[in-house]
């Protein structure tokens, strides 16, 4: 038998979060975010329940040959754009929609001028400070580029730093910094992640970008999704390997950290950070053996975690453990860790099997 650990993606649910991105995006035109593999979700797993989508954004030239691979015929978003001219070629084969975030970019593809028509859209800069060009540089950036032959600016977008954030003004003044420069633009603008989809309706644009909500985890820390109907897509369980009772004073794991003031029983869990549990998770962080609650005690270590199985009676050798998913929300293991579910999902290590779940 293979050691008990499993992540079930869950299509359907991906499928039913898209579905919400949908209604919240009241016909906008929906991009959705799978990068980073998917979110760790795997990019052929999810692609099937994403056929609805109006493309599919990512930033990794792999991830969009694959994309490509499995039949994908609608647009697909390079949200880093390309980065080398040798690139090119294959942005222009594979007709990806690159965007174009620096004036490097800009010069690259006047230098080397595409093959066949190419559809880009423009970031600007609203605040985050990472990519996008500041509002200075739009002008003569889409002046250079709708002189390009083969060139055509589809979209102006943004990314937004503080989504989530609903005190008043945070966002009006990237909304603003978005909409200033818009005057010299007719044309299609994206703006939205999930939490200013989910969050933030005053937020406009022709297309918008969900990611985490099409896994069903959170975009703003502290507000569960079920508030959205969004359900998790990766659930990520594994069973008791072995059980013990401990007297008071003993210890559980490395350096001791845990000690038991009463006797307990505890399970031991075929699951580490070895296999995508944060490390840092402390002692408390719910667990669900047989279905109730087990939280964490002791160090988690490569392979293994620790559980207090005091108000689990019955399990045993075998029982299941459910680390994160439909019984452990994903944002609850990563507010306690200290992170958020983008982290966790994106960490699920390649030793682990996946089972599809329909
Ligand atoms: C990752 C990303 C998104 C999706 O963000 P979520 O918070 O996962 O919804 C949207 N737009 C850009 C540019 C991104 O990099």
């Amino acid at each position: 038998m293979p050691r008990p650990i499993l992540a079930q993606i869950d299509r359907a649910a991906v499928r039913h979060n898209l579905g919400v991105a949908r209604q919240y995006a009241r016909g906008r035109k929906v991009w959705a975010v799978i990068k980073a593999n998917a979110y760790g979700h795997g990019i052929e797993r999810v692609l099937p329940a994403l056929d609805t989508a109006d493309g599919v954004a990512l930033l990794d030239l792999n991830e969009a040959q694959r994309v490509r691979d499995q039949g994908w015929r609608k647009p697909i978003l390079l949200l880093e754009g390309f980065f080398a001219p040798s690139d090119l070629a294959l942005v222009t084969a594979l007709q990806l929609t690159p965007v174009l975030h620096h004036v490097a970019q800009i010069e690259m593809l006047a230098q080397h001028s595409p093959q066949a028509p190419l559809e880009v859209y423009v970031k600007l800069n609203t605040g985050m400070n990472r990519l996008g060009l500041d509002t200075n540089e739009l002008a003569p950036a889409l002046q250079r580029l709708q002189g390009m032959k083969n060139v055509k600016v589809a979209a102006l977008m943004t990314h937004f730093a503080n989504a989530e954030d609903l005190r008043p003004g945070v966002l009006d003044a990237a909304l603003l910094r978005f909409n200033t420069p818009l005057a010299q633009w007719a044309g299609d603008t994206s703006l939205a992640n999930s939490s200013a989809l989910l969050l933030q309706s005053q937020v406009g644009g022709h297309s918008v970008r969900p990611g985490i909500m099409l896994y069903g985890a959170t975009p703003a820390a502290g507000t569960p999704v079920t508030q959205w109907g969004l359900r998790p897509a990766m659930h990520l369980r594994s069973e008791l390997i072995a059980v013990r009772t401990l007297a008071v004073g003993e210890h559980v794991g490395y350096g001791g950290r845990w000690t038991a003031s009463r006797p307990l029983r505890v399970g031991v869990v075929a699951c580490g950070y070895a296999d995508g549990y944060p490390r840092v998770a402390p002692d408390g962080t719910p667990v669900a053996v047989e279905g109730q609650l087990a939280p964490l005690v002791g160090q988690v270590s490569m392979d293994m975690i620790t559980v207090d199985l005091t108000d689990v009676p019955q399990a045993q050798v075998g029982s299941t453990a459910e680390l994160w998913g439909a019984q452990v929300p994903i944002d609850v293991v990563a507010e306690r860790a200290g992170t958020v579910g983008y982290e966790l999902m994106c960490a699920l290590a390649q030793r682990v099997p996946v089972q599809m779940v329909e």
